[in-house]
Formats: structure tokens, C-alpha cells, sequence
């Protein structure tokens, strides 16, 4: 279909619609109009306090102050998740967003380690790392060294509706255009089946060469319209029901996302400057709403201020997230699980393939088909990830953790599992989001024990190499005595003038 385009209609104003029309305008300019549509009435999911680190490079691309940004959305820093409970009850491990150690030529970090371990050094991988450190020390500052080995990769918690309300701000001031009502109908052209427009319940007709389905699980263009279909992925992520609810906020703001597992699934605290959002994750096959309930109550340590939102999800990907002249971004383009905070980050990735690929001479088929294509390789990846959480698990309470670790899962994850188990190898797919420290973090964590190490770490005496280990510990502590508290460094930056 050879339409230039002109104008992209954003249907939606969560977080996916927002950061859609904000992105489109900043790159493409006053060249093309954006119009985002939303409905009031229908409102937003109300989640999504989380981010991983690559959100920072959105916020810069879009030109946000970045203490401006903590300020307006009451967000704190987050270093990386703590996990309790996953691998068996009372034990927990962190997911740093740092590496441990520091990266050594043709061999990993870990297989040094690992030989130490071998030879009798009790360390834990995560004294290497200074995420884990400044974490658990509650501490953070921006680090500049010069040194590689001394960084402090972070990202955000916030406010999800005020990120929303902040992000709309910035779109009107680029020149986003904004109207508020209700979709009822949707036309197509009769030849082509492209969208033309959409209707409000009021007659209004919003017509447009582009359309961005950003309006939540329902997929109101790209599945109602559309029926672009969806892969159901509930069998290896049967989680389908959460239930979130904000509490009062601690004396001592945590750096970091606990994630802590039950006997039917897990919950989440994430920290903000003004409360905590909690919420609780679970199989419906598994817990009834009012146990999820219970246990989400019974478990938090502070006064609850709102009323319960409860959410129903299915787990899968959209088998064809661009479609005609339709692309889904957000939830109506899948949903993995909140566990790995990445809903958000696959906002932002699926508007920088769009850009990529963006269709100004009108869609072709061959763009479509490389979007989706490399879609489908991303959703795939991290829902390996995800389930690599859920399925090396040791826990014997409950049906829910032994149906998830006698599972068959994907031949791609299986392979990589027993890859590490035999090895200690690991290597990063192609643009996996997920580096290899992740991976290792959350394969040692969930409790997979490499039979071997690389024989590279062989090639150092005893001494040097408890030395060389004791080095980097050392270089990895020195920082963290002038860090301030994570609580110090929020008073005084969001305090900062733009
Ligand atoms: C339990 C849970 C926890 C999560 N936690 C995280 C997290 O920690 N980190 C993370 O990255 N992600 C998380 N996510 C995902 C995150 O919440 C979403 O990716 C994000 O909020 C984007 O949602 P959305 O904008 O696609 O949809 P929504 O927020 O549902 O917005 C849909 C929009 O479409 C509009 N709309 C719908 N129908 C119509 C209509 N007929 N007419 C006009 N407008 C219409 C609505 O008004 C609304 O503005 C979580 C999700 C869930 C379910």
C-alpha cells in the first residue's frame, strides 16, 4: 500500500500510548502529526512501577531532566531484584544490573571464580559485584570513573500514572495532539483492509495513514479489528491473575525490587518516594482470588492505602504485532509477566524497530515481515528467561512449583540450561536484552551447580589467582564508603534546579 504517511493515530494513553507518541514525535518531527486517542472512561492498567536500565536512553532521547523525571514520578533508583524464596523457602539471591568481577578476555569472570570455589575460596560470585554491594549497603550516587570496572548500572522505579501524566506533558509541548473519547467503530478501506480511521462515540472520526494499537490487552485494533491472533504461552507461564495495592512507605527507601515467591506464585514490593506498590502474582488454577488476596495483605509491612486492583493476564506474544497498517505496542502486543520488568523496556524497543523500519513511502510487505520477525525473536528470548526462574526450582510445597519443574520448556532454554550445568558456558543470542550476567545470576541463583570451568582459568597459580580475585573484591568495595545512603542521594538530587 503506497500511502505516504502523513499522520500516525496512537490509540491509547498508558505508558505504551505515551511513550509511543512521545518517541514518533521526538524522531520524525513536525513532518508528520500524531494524534493520540483515550478514553477516560476506560482508564489505564495502573501498573508498571519497574524499569530496567535501558529506559535511561529513552528518557535522554526524549530530553527529560533526569532529576526533573525522579521528582515528577516520585521515583527512587532500582539497582536490580531481589529473589526469595524462588529457589526454596528462606533463601534468597539478587539480579544485579552489574556484572561481577570484571570481563577477561576469551573467559568469563565466573570460571575464575569457579576454580576458586574448587580450590576451597568461600566467596559468593555477588561479592564482585558493586550492584549488589551498594544495594544491600542501601547506598547510591551516579558513578563517572574511568576505571570499567567501577560501574553502577541503575534504573527507576515511579509512579506508572504519573509517568503517564509526565510523558503526555512532554508530547503536547513536542506537538503531540490529544483527544479524549471513547472508540466505538473502526473502518477499514475495503480493498486493502487498512485501517482509515477510528470512530468516537460522539460521531468525531479520527482518520490516519499509521496506527499505533497501544489500548491494552484488548488489542482493540490489531486482535478485534485485526485478528492478528496470539500465541498462548500459559503452559510454561501459567501466572494469570494479579492483584496490586499501594502501602505506606518505609523509614528507609530500598535501592532495589523485591520479588518474593509463594506457594502459588510471587509478589512484588517496589519502592517509591511517597509508598510502596505491592502486589501479588498467581495461577488461578492454582490459588482463588481470596487467598491471593489474604496472603497479598497478610504480608505487608505497612499500612495499606488503596483499594485492591485486580488484573486477569494471559501470557503469550501477538502472532503478528504489525498487521496491515496496525502496529501493537504495549500490552496489546503480548505480556510475558511483570517478574523481569521488561513490559515497559519492550514499549520503547518496538517504537525504535518501528523507527527502524518506519514506512514514510507507505507500508511494504517486506518491513512488516522483518518487524515481525524480530519481534518475535525478542518475546521469545525473554520469555526463556522468565520461565528459567519459575521452572529450576527446588520447592516441594506446593503443585504449583512441582508441575513447573517437571515442565518440558522451550528447546532453546532446555539447551542453554544444560549448556551452563555441564559447562559454566553461556552466551548472549544475538540482541538478547538479557547479558550473559544475567543469565548466570539467576542459573546460580535458581541453584544450577557447573560440573566444570573453562580451562583458561587453569592458566594461574593458586596464590595468583586468590590474589587476582581479592584485587577486584577490593577495587569492587573501595566505592561504597563515600556513596551516600540511596535516601541522601534522592533528597538532594530531586531537590536539584533544571
Ligand atoms: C500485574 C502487572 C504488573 C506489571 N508490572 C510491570 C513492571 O513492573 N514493569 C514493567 O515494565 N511493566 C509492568 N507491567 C506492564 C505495564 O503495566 C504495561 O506494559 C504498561 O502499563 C503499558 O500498558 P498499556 O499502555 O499497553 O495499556 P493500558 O495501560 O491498559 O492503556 C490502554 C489505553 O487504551 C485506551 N483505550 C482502550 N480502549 C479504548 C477505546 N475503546 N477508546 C479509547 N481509548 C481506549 C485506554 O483508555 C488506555 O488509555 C505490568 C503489568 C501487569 C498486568
Amino acid at each position: 500500500m503506497h500511502t505516504q504517511i502523513k499522520k500516525v493515530v496512537v490509540v491509547g494513553g498508558g505508558t505504551a500510548g505515551w511513550i509511543s507518541a512521545a518517541l514518533l514525535k521526538k524522531l520524525l518531527g513536525s513532518p508528520i502529526d500524531i494524534e493520540l486517542v483515550e478514553s477516560e472512561s476506560i482508564g489505564t492498567v495502573g501498573v508498571g512501577e519497574a524499569t530496567i536500565p535501558p529506559i535511561r536512553l529513552l528518557n535522554s532521547v526524549l530530553g527529560l531532566n533526569e532529576s526533573e523525571f525522579l521528582a515528577k514520578t516520585k521515583g527512587t533508583i532500582k539497582l536490580g531484584i531481589q529473589f526469595e524464596n524462588w529457589r526454596v523457602e528462606g533463601e534468597s539471591y539478587f539480579h544485579s544490573f552489574g556484572a561481577a568481577g570484571k570481563s577477561m578476555a576469551f573467559c568469563h569472570f565466573h570460571h575464575f571464580w569457579q576454580r576458586a570455589q574448587s580450590l576451597g575460596l568461600n566467596t559468593s560470585l555477588w561479592d564482585y559485584d558493586l550492584n549488589y554491594l551498594a544495594a544491600k549497603a542501601g547506598k547510591f550516587a551516579q558513578i563517572n570513573s574511568k576505571d570499567p570496572i567501577i560501574e553502577l548500572p541503575y534504573a527507576y522505579h515511579f509512579d506508572a500514572g504519573l509517568y503517564a501524566k509526565y510523558l503526555r506533558e512532554a508530547s503536547e509541548r513536542m506537538g503531540v495532539t490529544r483527544t479524549e473519547g471513547l472508540i466505538k467503530h473502526v473502518e477499514q478501506d475495503n480493498d486493502s483492509g487498512f485501517i482509515r480511521s477510528v470512530v468516537l462515540q460522539d460521531g468525531r472520526k479520527i482518520t490516519g495513514d499509521l496506527f499505533i494499537d497501544c489500548s491494552g490487552f484488548r488489542g482493540l485494533l490489531i486482535q478485534q479489528q485485526l485478528g492478528a491472533g496470539f500465541d498462548d504461552w500459559s503452559h510454561w507461564l501459567p501466572c494469570d491473575r494479579a492483584i496490586a495495592v499501594p502501602s505506606q512507605r518505609h523509614a528507609t527507601t530500598l535501592p532495589y525490587t523485591r520479588s518474593i515467591a509463594h506457594a502459588g506464585g510471587w509478589q512484588w514490593r517496589i519502592p517509591l518516594q511517597h509508598r510502596n506498590g505491592n502486589g501479588v502474582v498467581y495461577s488461578s488454577q492454582h490459588y482463588s482470588q481470596q487467598q491471593a488476596l489474604d496472603l497479598l495483605l497478610k504480608n505487608l509491612d505497612s499500612e495499606v492505602l488503596g483499594e485492591p486492583n485486580f488484573i486477569k493476564f494471559q501470557t503469550g506474544r501477538r502472532r503478528q504485532q504489525w498487521s496491515r497498517n496496525v502496529i501493537a505496542v504495549g500490552l496489546s502486543s503480548g505480556f510475558l509477566e511483570p517478574l523481569e520488568s521488561t513490559s515497559i523496556h519492550l514499549i520503547q524497543s518496538a517504537i525504535v524497530r518501528l523507527l527502524h523500519l518506519f514506512p514514510h513511502q507507505g507500508v511494504k510487505a517486506v518491513d512488516v515481515a522483518e518487524y515481525n520477525r524480530q519481534s518475535k525473536i525478542e518475546y521469545e528470548q525473554i520469555r526463556d528467561f522468565i520461565i528459567l526462574h519459575y521452572h529450576v526450582n527446588e520447592r516441594n510445597d506446593s503443585h504449583f512449583w512441582r508441575d513447573l519443574r517437571h515442565m518440558a520448556v522451550p528447546d532453546s532454554l532446555r539447551h542453554k540450561i544444560e549448556l551452563f550445568r555441564a559447562t559454566g558456558r553461556l552466551f548472549r543470542e544475538q540482541n538478547d536484552l538479557f547479558l550473559e550476567s544475567s543469565w548466570l545470576q539467576v542459573m546460580l541463583g535458581q541453584g544450577i551447580i557447573p560440573q566444570d570451568y573453562h580451562p583458561i582459568a587453569n592458566n594461574l597459580s593458586q596464590d595468583k589467582l586468590f590474589a587476582m580475585l581479592n584485587t577486584i573484591r577490593a577495587v569492587k568495595n573501595e566505592p561504597l564508603a563515600k556513596l551516600p545512603s540511596h535516601d541522601d542521594f534522592l533528597r538532594s538530587f530531586c531537590t536539584k534546579p533544571n
